[in-house]
């Protein structure tokens, strides 16, 4: 049986990734996509571009973003597929949510600046297509390309996670909320890479139900952050709470990110595909 190639999580240069959207619709089609999103984090300005480069190559599209929420002293992510792009609560949801970066940035670059490393404000600056998205993964190219760490990780790992000099706790949106904005949009929420968080099982559950018990719908199962395992134990959580399953390589840019778009291993057969539920908000080129 032929199973769907949906990748349904992906970063332009509009958010923290570093290709186009329009880049992305050809990098997506040339690794086999059959069905594209864009899911930029906190932010829809690439999304017509997105739409009318996937439909402009034949390839089908659903509207996509990743919202910052925190939960249980943990940022979470949490995709949202198939909405209204026009919608205005989840447009004035997501610029409240963008709204601290910048401020967040400067003192991370204070942090960086007492430990020596000086200019991270403006140097990661220069890296960020769209200045109201400067993200951590800004000052990590900036990092790198100036010579302070290797590569990306090693800049996470020593200077840019909880207990390091550029770490700055963040309220980002709440998940009710999040998923209320997808949801009134028209759209399925979806909880992205759930392997990632570093909950106890209590504070998982938690996730869990209270996600389901706002609205949320579906789970990532399968996306270029989760190892084998990690896949096979978000199976068996999609079964025990009845959510639908998503697929995605959470891809940001050539060289960086672990999995190309389009290249990741099926869905579990025994999981009922997020895109079923979504087929009526699936766009085409017209035949
Ligand atoms: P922010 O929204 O500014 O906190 O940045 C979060 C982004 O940083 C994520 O969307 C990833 O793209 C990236 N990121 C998080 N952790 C890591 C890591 N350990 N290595 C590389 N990139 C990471
Ligand atoms: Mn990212
Ligand atoms: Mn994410
Ligand atoms: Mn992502």
């Amino acid at each position: 049986m032929h199973l769907l190639n949906a990748d349904l999580h992906c970063h332009s240069n509009v958010s923290d990734g570093t290709l186009t959207p329009e880049a992305l619709a050809a990098r997506a089609l040339a690794g086999g996509v059959e069905l594209w999103s864009l899911t930029d984090h906190d932010e829809l300005g690439g999304q017509q571009r997105a739409r009318d480069a996937a439909l402009a190559l034949g390839l089908a599209y659903l509207t996509g973003t990743e919202i910052s929420v925190s939960f249980a002293g943990e940022t979470v992510h949490i995709v949202g597929l198939g909405f209204d792009a026009d919608d205005p609560a989840l447009q004035q949801g997501l610029a409240a949510t963008r709204s601290g970066r910048r401020e967040r940035a400067q003192r991370m670059a204070d942090g960086l600046a007492r430990a020596g490393i000086g200019g991270a404000f403006e140097g990661a600056l220069r890296y960020a297509g769209n200045p109201e998205l400067i993200s951590r993964t800004h000052f990590a190219r900036f990092l790198v390309d100036s010579g302070v760490c290797p590569d990306t990780h090693s800049v996470f790992r020593r200077y840019l996670t909880e207990g390091h000099p550029g770490y700055v706790p963040h309220a980002w949106a709440r998940l009710g909320d999040a998923v209320r904005w997808i949801v009134d949009a028209g759209g399925i929420a979806v909880i992205a890479h759930p392997g990632r968080y570093r909950y106890t099982p209590t504070e998982e559950y938690a996730l869990f139900t209270e996600f389901i018990a706002h609205g949320g719908q579906a789970v990532e199962v399968t996306t270029g952050s989760h190892s084998a395992a990690e896949q096979l134990r978000y199976a068996d959580t999609a079964i025990e709470f009845g959510l639908l399953a998503s697929r995605g390589s959470d891809f940001h840019s050539p060289g960086e990110s672990r999995t190309e778009l389009g290249a990741l291993p099926d869905l579990p057969g025994r999981l009922t595909p997020v895109w079923q539920a979504l087929a009526p908000r699936i766009q085409r080129a017209p035949a």
